[in-house]
């Protein structure tokens, strides 16, 4: 077994077993490009040492056998008093965790080869480069609070008088040594180590052992990474940008990572050593300006970036040290960008001949396209940022703070924009984070309560927001005094919070699918055209939920080409109620008959406006499906006014008698009640009403020169013979209405039962086809109900793994899946070109998409503003390498 690899030996390729870092690094090595020499231990090493609490045998030989060679190579020894070698110990997983685990620079000095190294680049830099490792060693090796490292420092430069450590010469340095070693001494009980072997077994340990900190499991599972990768560990001879003015370290990406615009962007700072410009201990330059510091360098640096940006076909960000004129590269990768420059890069990329377009939708993601369509923030004016945390549901919400659910409420009432600031959220709260525009907490992250229950509701949330310190009525971030009453900003896509209310501006993507033309904004452009390219790729069609005429032409507008779910109940309410409640009341046939007639004229007015709006599309109308009390005054409301206006003697005959049918018909769980086809079974002439409406819209819409397409779904069926009744009733009626018109109506049915599913066979002999209607087969199929157990135990289930992502949310593949799986084979075998489709949430969630693609459904419909995104969904699985 090979536990270690050089540079040499490795490529791009193999990340798994070398990480992102070390595969990198190889390929650099590989390409010609000047990578300081070194080598990588692997992966598999470190899971072995995770299992066993102990270097794997052999491990120690080859990393022994590789520093020889490594020390030869370059004609010194680790840590050798007269002129030492010195080397870093970095982290590096297959999927890059920035700033979770731990690098140790300068390994290999110690109070002897500290001098060999002063007689070689100066003292100052000699001891700088010391008291660095020791502040690194002992923070990620022993655990030493890296605050007190960091509290000498600023004392050594107060008693200077001084900002900036350029300014501390050798002897403040050797001095600081000094307090450093004893702090490392008082934590650790222990002297600093001077063994340079040593050091350096106790680092790799400790980068180990660094993929299981807290902080490191916590990114992975909201990032959704594997917690069994492990880390590889790579030992790099070092290179020193600390040398004076003539050296450096800096950071670059080839393209604008934030806009995509293209063009080098970096910082650089001089007479550094790496970590200092992430710290950002001093101020960097822009990159631009190397140009002029060290012209040599800085033309090499951008031939590598453009070599890179070829090889890679992509963006790369990079890091690298120039040590007295020389350039070192030490890092690479294809770098981290946001939702827009990811489009307008792989727009870009395909102009310039590096990809073709089907990897550019490879390239971009459903996900980006929805950020991409919140409204945003202005930033162009003035604005002050509190603080930067975790954002846990996107959009941008303004409001006033408030700290709780009850003062949320209250505020909301009166018509106020509020945000809900808590240290964290529990069930008790959810009226709070209703009534609230968004939510902030101090403490939890993407799968903390708040963050789950918000993103459910759509609603904006920042999360652990740990510099936040609230007391009663007020927080305190960065000195800065919040109370209640003041306006907050928050972000919830890239989890940062403004003080005072920052301007919102409409997302020009959507003002693009709403029909703007397409105009010179490289976004807009890049989006249209990777939008056209997934439509000609996409064998899923992709329709909308809409129920009203309105919606039905937005849906549109963003490209929907049917409806896919019409629901009828909508239909139902506002000044129809009385109708409605008529008909529920109705005692004996004629009463029935008369109020079904009364409602039958505006519903028929309801689908002649959807049917124009979709015209020539097909509109899947849904027979009603909720309990028919839920048209009624809640039973406790009822019950107050009935005894209210009882005991003022006044006449409540007709309270009373509703009364009486909603305890009637109260159900214990009308989730599984009196609903859907049974309803329809139940109460007579309520579907046939129906039926009749959507036939005399369409035949009406069509003698009007117009296309209706209807298509008549029953709701929660669970056996065939539901179906049939229901069909037998409806074919009469059609017969009758469409007569010579014209006009086709088919007759289909939702599966959401998982009965359904299971006998899709028998059911598939009388529907023309099948909508999955996911919510309730997810429902169904877990026993839970999504309105009662969202905000009171998925947080927990999150945490414990039990789903990587709500159900509700993007669908379960392994159980609800396969009923979605067994129904489609079944219901094409029995009916040969059955048409199925998706109506549930999950019909614009991207992963859904890709495994509604797989299973080979004709189409999914979701709700109109997540139709683009079904769109590129639907483009991207059917161009997936799988
Ligand atoms: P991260 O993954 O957090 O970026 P790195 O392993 O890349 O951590 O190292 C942190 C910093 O140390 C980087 O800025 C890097 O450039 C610098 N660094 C790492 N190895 C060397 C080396 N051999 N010589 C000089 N600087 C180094
Ligand atoms: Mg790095
Ligand atoms: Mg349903």
């Amino acid at each position: 077994m090979t536990y270690v690899y050089a540079f040499e030996e490795g490529n791009k390729d193999l990340k798994d077993l070398l990480g992102g870092k070390g595969a990198n690094l190889a390929e650099m090595t590989n390409l010609g490009l000047p990578v300081p020499p070194g080598f990588t231990i692997t992966t598999e090493a470190c899971r072995a040492y995770l299992h066993d609490k102990r270097f794997p045998d052999g491990l120690a030989d080859e990393i022994e056998a590789r520093l020889i060679a490594l020390e030869e190579r370059i004609g010194r020894r680790l840590g050798d008093a007269a002129d030492p070698l010195l080397v870093s110990v970095r982290s590096g997983a297959k999927f890059s965790m920035p700033g979770m685990m731990e690098t140790v620079l300068n390994v290999g000095l110690n109070d002897e080869s500290v001098e060999g190294l002063a007689a070689h680049g100066g003292a100052r830099f000699a001891w700088d480069s010391y008291r660095r490792l020791i502040q690194m060693f002992g923070a990620t090796v022993c655990e030493v609070p890296a605050g007190y490292f960091g509290d000498a420092l600023d004392k050594a430069k107060h008693q200077k008088g001084t900002r900036n450590d350029l300014d501390l010469d050798a002897d403040d340095l050797r001095a600081l040594v000094g307090v450093y070693k004893k702090i490392f001494e008082e934590h650790t009980g222990r002297r600093f180590p001077q063994d340079p072997r040593e050091q350096l077994n106790l680092a790799i340990r400790a980068v180990f052992d660094s993929w299981n900190a807290d902080r490191a499991a916590l990114y992975r599972r909201q990032e959704r990474i594997p917690a069994d990768l492990g880390t590889a560990v790579n030992v790099v001879a070092m290179v020193f940008g600390n040398l004076g003015p003539d050296s450096g370290t800096g950071v670059a990406f080839t393209r604008d990572p934030g806009t995509g615009a293209q063009g080098v962007y970096g910082d650089y700072l001089a007479n550094a050593q790496g970590e200092d410009v992430v710290a950002g201990i001093r101020n960097t330059v822009p990159l631009q300006d190397l140009e002029s510091i060290d012209k040599a360098s800085y033309d090499q640096l951008l031939g590598i970036m453009a070599t890179l940006e070829d090889h890679y076909r992509d963006l790369c960000d990079i890091e690298f040290t120039i040590e007295r004129g020389k350039l070192w590269m030490l890092q690479t990768r294809v770098g981290k960008r946001t939702a827009a420059a990811a489009f307008t890069i792989a727009a870009q990329l395909v102009d310039e001949g590096v990809i073709d377009l089907d990897e550019a939708i490879r390239r971009v993601s459903g996900a980006q396209l929805g950020q991409l369509m919140f409204p945003r923030f202005d930033l162009s004016g003035t604005h002050r940022e509190l603080t930067r945390a975790v954002g846990a549901s996107p959009g941008a919400a303004v409001g006033t703070v408030v700290f709780d659910a009850a003062r949320a409420i209250e505020l909301a009432g009166q018509g106020e924009s509020v945000i809900l600031v808590r240290r964290e959220t529990n069930p008790d709260d959810l009226g709070g984070m209703i009534a609230a525009q968004g939510i902030l907490t101090s403490r939890g992250g993407k799968t903390s309560h708040a963050a789950v229950v918000a993103r459910g509701m759509g609603k904006t949330c920042v999360c652990g927001a740990d510099e936040l310190e609230i007391e009663r009525g007020a927080f305190t971030v960065r000195g800065t005094r919040v109370a209640e009453g003041d306006t907050i900003s928050i972000d919830g896509t890239t989890g940062r919070v403004y003080l005072g209310e920052v301007p919102v501006e409409p997302s020009s993507v959507v003002r693009y699918f709403e029909g703007a033309p397409v105009s010179e904004d490289p976004l807009v452009r890049a989006v249209d055209r990777l939008m056209r390219h997934a439509d000609s790729r996409r064998s899923l069609r992709v329709r909308s939920n809409a129920d009203t005429g309105a919606d039905a032409a937005r849906a549109r507008r963003f490209g929907a080409e049917g409806i896919g779910l019409c629901r009828t109940e909508h239909m139902f309410l506002g000044d129809r109620r009385e109708l409605v409640e008529k008909l529920i009341l109705a005692e004996g046939q004629p009463a029935r008959e008369a109020a079904l007639a009364a409602l039958l004229p505006l519903q028929r007015a309801d689908f002649v406006e959807l049917f124009r709006a979709m015209d020539g599309l097909p509109v899947t109308v849904r027979l009603i499906d909720p309990p028919l009390h839920e048209f009624l005054p809640s039973l406790t409301d009822l019950a107050v006014r009935v005894a209210v206006a009882g005991e003022r003697g006044e006449d409540v005959g007709r309270e009373k008698e509703l009364l009486t049918a909603v305890q009637r018909m109260h159900e214990q769980n009308p989730m599984l009640g009196l609903r859907g086809v049974r309803l329809g079974l139940v109460v007579p002439g309520l579907f046939a009403m129906q039926v009749r409406a959507i036939a005399e819209a369409a035949v009406e819409v069509a003698r009007a020169g117009g296309s209706a397409r209807p298509e008549i779904m029953v709701p929660l069926v669970g056996a065939v013979q539901e179906l049939e009744t229901v069909r037998a009733e409806a074919e009469k009626i059609l017969t009758e209405v469409i007569g010579d018109s014209g006009v086709r109506v088919v007759i289909g049915t939702m599966i959401e039962v998982p009965r359904a599913a299971l006998t899709a066979g028998q059911i598939a002999e009388a529907a023309e086809f099948f909508s999955f209607g996911t919510n309730d087969l997810t429902q169904m199929g877990w026993g839970f109900s999504r309105d009662d157990v969202e905000g009171a135990f998925f947080w927990r289930y999150l945490e414990l793994g039990i789903f990587g992502i709500s159900p509700f949310e993007s669908l379960d593949r392994d159980g609800v899946g396969r009923l979605v799986r067994i129904a489609s084979e079944e219901g094409r075998a029995a009916r040969p070109g059955l048409k199925l489709g998706v109506c549930g949430e999950h019909g614009g969630d991207p992963d859904s998409v890709h495994f509604f693609h797989e299973v080979g459904l004709d189409y999914v419909s979701c709700s109109p503003f997540r139709v683009p995104i079904a769109r590129l969904e639907a483009g991207r699985a059917a161009v997936a390498r799988t």
